[in-house]
């Protein structure tokens, strides 16, 4: 995160598309280099952290059999979301297990300063992840409820779910420890 990586370091062993090596022994390379595209991601570095917006550079490739375009995404980062596994987990972590609410949560994890009626209502995002959790889209790891679990309980499953990923995690606050899992 704090640089981006050099063409070689992450270029895929083979195109998601084709399937032709990216390597080839002897051969000439698959995959070419195309460009850095810069993101944008939301929340904080880490679990007491202070929530950032902090832009990043991704690499980007070309499959020269295809055409395919691949972006290679560092850990962490999910596709179509502003916000940070991290981020996300440690804010459903802070709702649902530590009964914070939600626009405390807000204060937390968002980086955006927004004061007045909506802030104060709540966070739409808090349910909008546990929604997408729900329905499989979002930390795919996470075991199904019943239907009729309430979007704080799915929140709690996926919290406690992906602090059980955090490799020595022990001795760690849950929201801590499903930051961490969730960044894996
Ligand atoms: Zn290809």
């Amino acid at each position: 995160m704090q640089r981006p990586p050099t063409v070689d370091e992450v270029r895929p062993g083979q195109c998601p598309a084709c399937d032709v090596s990216s390597r080839p022994a002897g051969g000439t390379l698959g995959l070419h280099g195309y460009g850095l595209r810069e993101r944008h991601q939301w929340g904080p570095a880490d679990p007491s952290g202070v929530a950032l917006l902090v832009g990043i550079l991704l690499r980007r490739y070309r499959c020269l059999s295809c055409g395919t375009v691949v972006m290679v995404v560092p850990r962490g980062v999910l596709r179509g979301r502003l916000y940070s596994a991290g981020a996300i987990a440690l804010a459903l972590a802070l709702w649902s297990v530590a009964g914070l609410s939600p626009a405390e949560v807000r204060r937390r994890v968002s980086p955006l300063r927004i004061v007045g009626a909506t802030a104060a209502a709540g966070w739409a995002s808090l349910r909008r992840w546990s929604r997408a959790v729900r329905e499989g889209r979002l930390f795919s790891v996470v075991r199904a409820l019943p239907a009729e679990a309430t979007l704080r309980q799915v929140a709690a499953r996926a919290a406690t779910t992906l602090a059980a990923c955090a490799p020595g995690a022990g001795g760690l606050a849950l929201d801590s420890a499903a930051f961490l899992g969730a960044s894996m």
